[in-house]
């Protein structure tokens, strides 16, 4: 069984849904391709642990979430964005930042990501994507969706992220939740969820000593009719190729691509999103001038 997954469930009859997820390998992946400092990695593992549960609310095989921050501090906010199937990829606008940890000691997330928006994407098919935007709460990203699900999306929810980066600089854990009330819930189940979040650990310590998706849920869900519905690997994968990649080039202006042509030297274009790289040779710009 894949080590790297999310859950989803319902509890107390209907009157929530719930997402938990695993994802150490994904958020490794990401920091690897981006060579991510620590702050960093917190703040793009996160997003990309809530893009995989909110991109598998969505119901379309070809249906796309994407999560866009914008923020004053060194970090400048990043891009993420998760497919319905479990993949997800993205970028921080900067990799490097180097700043102090925060009053609790920790990876002072807010501090990188500052004060800005968070925006919501979603694609799902239609002429128009929909489009939701909020002012960044803390920069946390946990209590910013949060905030962004209570006044966007209208659906009362409690999110909890958490990456724990190594010594080494290494993702030595990641994973989150999601927990939403549907409108029909009764103000008896409201309170006992809150009295349960109350008494739950984080997510990187319930991570830490071993808790799978499942177990996260018992914790918070246990006492409440918690029922798994199913599970969906996780993975950060990107769906760049060096087709699209030249598709891309043969969209730029003619003046342009001649001029690049002109100079004589191969062109190497990055993948903003995995980071990989692209070289072309003059010759074939040549073949796509021609068309
Ligand atoms: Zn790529």
């Amino acid at each position: 069984m894949n080590k790297e997954y999310m859950v989803r469930a319902t509890a107390a009859n209907g009157q929530i849904r719930a997402f938990a997820l695993t994802g150490r390998e994904m958020v490794e992946t990401a920091r690897v391709a981006h060579n991510t400092a620590p702050v960093v990695t917190a703040a793009l593992g996160r997003s990309l642990v809530a893009a995989a549960m909110m991109g598998s609310m969505m119901k379309g095989d070809e249906d796309l979430l994407t999560i866009h921050i914008q923020g004053t501090g060194p970090m400048g906010g990043l891009n993420v964005t998760a497919d319905s199937k479990g993949h997800v990829k993205g970028y921080p606008f900067q990799a490097q930042v180097d700043i102090p940890a925060n009053a609790q000691g920790k990876l002072d997330v807010g501090g990188a990501i500052g004060e800005g928006n968070l925006v919501v994407i979603k694609d799902l098919g239609l002429k128009d994507p929909y489009v939701g935007q909020t002012v960044l709460q803390t920069g946390e990203i946990a209590e910013d969706l949060t905030y962004y699900f209570a006044t966007s999306e209208q659906v009362p929810s409690s999110v909890g992220l958490g990456v724990l980066v190594d010594t080494d600089c290494t993702v030595r854990q990641a994973g989150g939740f999601i927990i939403q009330l549907m409108p029909d819930v009764t103000d008896e189940v409201i309170d006992q969820l809150e009295a349960s979040i109350s008494k739950v650990k984080s997510v990187t310590e319930m991570l830490e000593e071993g808790h799978t998706p499942e177990d996260i849920l018992k914790e918070l869900l246990g006492k409440m009719q918690l029922e798994i519905l199913d599970t969906l690997p996780v993975k950060f994968q990107c769906d760049c190729t060096e087709e699209k990649v030249l598709s891309a080039i043969a969209s730029i202006d003619r003046k342009d691509l001649q001029s690049i042509i002109d100079d004589g030297e191969p062109i190497e274009v990055r993948c903003q999103f995995c980071n990989k790289n692209y070289k072309f040779e003059v010759e074939k710009l040549k073949e796509i001038m021609k068309g």
